[in-house]
């Protein structure tokens, strides 16, 4: 189905007159309707298409715009989870590899090191240090006196303590009708007379601060 912009604009309005999300409990306002609730109406479809709910969100800023209609950020009742590295940025840590040289593929080529085949004594040391035993240097020596050897260094992930999972919440860009001027006073009002009471709870519980003074102590005679 293909709309134009001022057909799905004159829905929307005629939806969010209708108040499809009822009313808020708190302060007897229409409640908010996501894009995604308006765009599922508007196209009579169960899963509104990506573009089928940025033409209803470009309709929606165009109706705020024209002061029909007030937009809001809110969450939807679902949240992901995140995993995030923790601090955001880290010093990186490289770690020096040494290996023979194996033509096509090479890691040290890749790393941009050009192959030695210089085999010093500090060489052949430098490879029983590296691979922690005379045999394994042995046969890791033979491998390089094809094509030489690198030594070269690799950045190293981060350490896994780095990252946090963070649950994130879904925002969406819901909308309601505009409020007249009357009908944003009478929600003020109603929110404040719902809260009062929970307010003068509170205060019940919490001693005021001009409560909160010590006694002064008596004087002994
Ligand atoms: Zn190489």
């Amino acid at each position: 189905m293909s709309r134009g912009p001022g057909q799905i604009q004159r829905a929307v309005l005629a939806i969010l007159r209708g108040e499809p999300g009822g009313r808020s409990e708190r302060d007897g306002a229409p409640l908010f309707a996501s894009v995604t609730t308006l765009a599922r109406r508007v196209y009579a479809v169960e899963e509104p298409t990506d573009a089928q709910r940025a033409s209803v969100r470009r309709a929606v800023r165009r109706l705020e715009a024209g002061g029909l209609v007030e937009v809001r950020r809110l969450g939807v009742g679902r949240s992901y989870r995140q995993r995030r590295a923790h601090p955001r940025r880290a010093v990186p840590r490289y770690e020096e590899r040494l290996a023979a040289c194996t033509g096509d593929g090479c890691e040290g080529c890749a790393a941009g090191d050009r192959a030695s085949t210089y085999f010093t004594a500090d060489v052949i040391a430098m490879f029983i240090d590296f691979f922690g035993t005379l045999p394994e240097a042995d046969r890791q020596l033979w491998r390089a006196t094809a094509r030489g050897w690198h030594l070269y260094s690799v950045p190293l992930p981060r350490p896994a303590e780095d990252y946090r999972t963070y649950p994130i919440e879904v925002t969406e860009l819901c909308a309601r009708r505009a409020l007249s001027a009357d009908e944003q006073e009478r929600a003020d009002q109603q929110l404040r007379d719902f809260l009062a009471p929970h307010i003068a709870a509170i205060q019940a519980l919490r001693p005021r601060p001009d409560a909160a003074v010590t006694p002064p102590a008596e004087e002994a005679d």
